[in-house]
């Protein structure tokens, strides 16, 4: 597991995270993850090497940031960088629109590859 992290360029935190058996699959773990199944939902993953929509981040969770949430192994969570910009801008009222749409325009680019 930690390998898989590792493999997709995941640092810290969230290495320990897996190791200790906290986090247990690749997989995107926000509420709502926003990756399109055309290129593979939420356990497909970008490596960090290039920057990606669907890179691999640290998200606080369930105990958000902006809440006093620290950065500790039972409140970490692997989330793609997307779905995790999306979380905070619903939390803060900030459009995120044209987010939904470029995702669209992702789902349908993979659909026709
Ligand atoms: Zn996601």
């Amino acid at each position: 597991m930690a390998k898989c992290l590792r493999a997709l360029g995941v640092k810290g935190i969230l290495i320990t995270a897996a190791e200790r058996g906290h986090i247990t699959e690749v997989k995107c773990g926000m509420p709502k993850c926003y990756c399109p199944e055309e290129l593979g939902g939420s356990s497909h993953f970008d490596p960090a090497t290039e920057y990606s929509d669907w890179n691999p981040t640290h998200e606080h969770f369930p105990r958000p940031k902006r809440d006093g949430g620290q950065r500790t192994i039972d409140n970490s969570v692997l989330a793609h960088r997307l779905c995790n910009r999306i979380d905070y801008s619903k939390s803060i009222g900030r459009s995120y629109v044209r987010d939904l749409e470029r995702i669209r325009k992702a789902g349908e680019a993979a659909a026709e590859s």
